[in-house]
């Protein structure tokens, strides 16, 4: 079992940053945090994210579940995971976190570029502060499913969470 931790009390006692994992967050930054249905696992990001992108591709729709699935980009640097994070390998290039306990989709990965990392939004404590800016795959978009935010789109082969290939 893991304790729950309160960053903002760690924050204070540490005065300025946390470790977790071994790792030194910078708590200067935008301190995101989410987590699974069950709370078994939790994250700690350091953001804001570098970008947030619906992505349309029916990999990711199987993969979370919904209609379209909402990712947000980080440095795999700024994002420390507390929990059993499962790994599902969801093709040559790509794997999938998820929670061993829930089966909450958390994040993926695209194994050519490991530096980053693509939190699901849907996780997040505060979904709300953090917008999407970009639809991808739009070619894969669901028929009856209507988009009018007018966001950039991105019609196919490219991923366009950094401009990496479909996960
Ligand atoms: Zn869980
Ligand atoms: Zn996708």
């Amino acid at each position: 079992m893991i304790a729950r931790l309160d960053p903002q009390s760690l924050l204070r006692a540490s005065g300025g940053s946390i470790i977790l994992c071994g790792r030194s967050i910078d708590m200067s930054a935008d301190e995101i945090t989410g987590g699974c249905l069950c709370g078994d696992v939790r994250f700690y990001a350091s953001g804001p994210p570098r970008r947030v992108t619906h992505c349309h591709c029916d990999m990711c729709r199987r993969a979370v579940g919904a209609v379209v699935a909402t990712f947000a980009t980080f440095e795999s640097s700024r994002v420390d995971w507390r929990g059993q994070l499962a790994r599902y390998d969801s093709s040559d290039c790509a794997w999938r976190g998820f929670c061993a306990r829930c089966g909450s989709s958390l994040c993926f990965g695209y194994k050519p570029r490991p530096e980053r990392i693509y939190v699901t939004l849907g996780a997040f404590d505060d979904p709300n502060a953090y917008p999407a800016g970009f639809h991808d795959h739009l070619d894969q978009k669901l028929s009856w499913l209507t988009i009018d935010d007018h966001l950039p789109t991105v019609a196919s082969a490219k991923h366009s969470a950094d401009g990496e290939g479909s996960p």
